[in-house]
């Protein structure tokens, strides 16, 4: 078939675009589309120190070197005392090879990628923005250490990019760099990268909408059901199932922890607790409902209320049962999270007998499919 003029134009432009993208190292089709990540909220309040390597472009440019002190005032941004003109500044380009380092309250961390900042009410606003596998890859490393076997690592992969594609729970699905959505921390190890590349599109859908891919660390033995977790209808790939592959788990073995019945309710902002009782639990053991003092509440919110004012290792899931002992009450557990989908040690240790990523994603998310996207 004779090409067209348009098409042959069409073609020119293509290879023109591709022999500039290869010369300059653009990221064409290479990396993939940008995701964009909501960095440091917790740690970073008015101001941050940004460093970044000679010729990196800050829009709208200033003169100086490496270092960007950078303050919110409000809602307007201060670069090195200067007043920003614009609402946000821009720094580095959403290419792997553009890097910056994030110092804050004597911590760093170095990202790939661009950053976006700015103001809101006296809070700077850090936006992450980079190449999907290349976030993918940091997720990686972040979720899982780089010691585990690759099967694991692969599962964890199409997890990330299948979040990362789907959106996060925030305001125009956004991503949090926190456990909320899935960690993030911008370095990569050589592993993660790996098998981002080799994983490279795949993400995980039931009847070809992507799924909601949660996965918690160790289950114990029994997973549970979203439903019972969070409430709301069941979803038909995230039902509640035996793991026999989790026991390599720290966390797995059980746990013991003894709360004061005082600290208890401060975290539950009552007065005096009394009575607590767990009444509505999967047949694992994972608590769906629980009562104080004759009210009842849902043990997420329980579990939430705990970790917030408590801290978060306090009940390491909601896979316990409680009793009152003096002025006390004693929680028995097993595992670590909230058991739903995914169980991380569990893959850990399907990976470890030889069993492929796309087998053990299966058996956590049973009815599903992976496809290209
Ligand atoms: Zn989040
Ligand atoms: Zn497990």
């Amino acid at each position: 078939m004779a090409l067209n003029n348009g098409t042959k134009r069409g073609v020119f432009l293509a290879l023109l675009i591709l022999s500039v993208a290869l010369k300059f190292g653009f990221p064409v089709q290479a990396q993939g589309r940008p995701v964009e990540v909501r960095i440091l909220e917790r740690w970073v309040d008015r101001t941050v120190e940004v460093r970044i390597p000679a010729g990196t472009s800050v829009q709208p440019g200033f003169a100086g070197n490496g270092r960007l002190l950078i303050k919110a005032s409000e809602s307007q941004l201060l670069l090195n005392g200067n007043l920003v003109l614009g609402p946000e500044l821009h720094i580095g380009r959403p290419v792997d090879s553009s890097t910056f380092e994030i110092h804050w309250k004597g911590r760093k961390r170095k990202y790939p990628g661009m950053l976006r900042v700015r103001a809101e009410s006296d809070q700077l606003v850090l936006l992450n923005v980079l190449p999907l596998e290349t976030y993918v890859s940091g997720v990686v490393s972040a979720e899982m250490p780089e010691s585990w076997p690759l099967p694991a690592l692969r599962a964890q992969a199409v997890l990330a990019r299948t979040l990362a594609l789907k959106g996060g729970d925030h305001p125009g699905g956004r991503l949090c760099d926190l456990t909320h959505c899935q960690v993030y921390a911008g370095d990569r190890n050589s592993d993660a990268v790996h098998v981002a590349q080799e994983t490279r599109g795949q993400v995980l859908t039931y009847r070809g909408a992507l799924i909601q891919p949660l996965f918690h660390s160790t289950c114990g033995g029994e997973r549970a059901s979203n439903a019972t977790i969070f409430g709301g209808a069941a979803l038909p790939y995230l039902q509640e199932g035996t793991d026999p592959y989790c026991d390599g788990s720290p966390h797995a073995a059980g746990w013991s922890v003894r709360v004061l019945e005082s600290e208890l309710a401060h975290a539950l902002d009552v007065d005096q607790l009394k009575r607590l009782e767990v009444i509505e639990q999967s047949q694992g053991g994972w608590v769906a409902r629980i009562s104080r003092d004759g009210f009842p509440m849902t043990g997420y919110r329980f579990w939430q209320a705990v970790g917030k004012q408590l801290g978060w290792g306090v009940l390491k899931s909601m896979r316990f049962n409680v009793r009152h002992e003096d002025n006390a009450y004693v929680f028995e557990g097993k595992g670590l999270g909230h058991g739903v989908g995914l169980c991380q040690w569990g893959a850990k240790g399907q990976a470890d007998k030889g069993i492929p990523h796309a087998r053990i994603l299966g058996s956590y998310y049973p009815g599903t499919t992976i496809v290209h996207r």
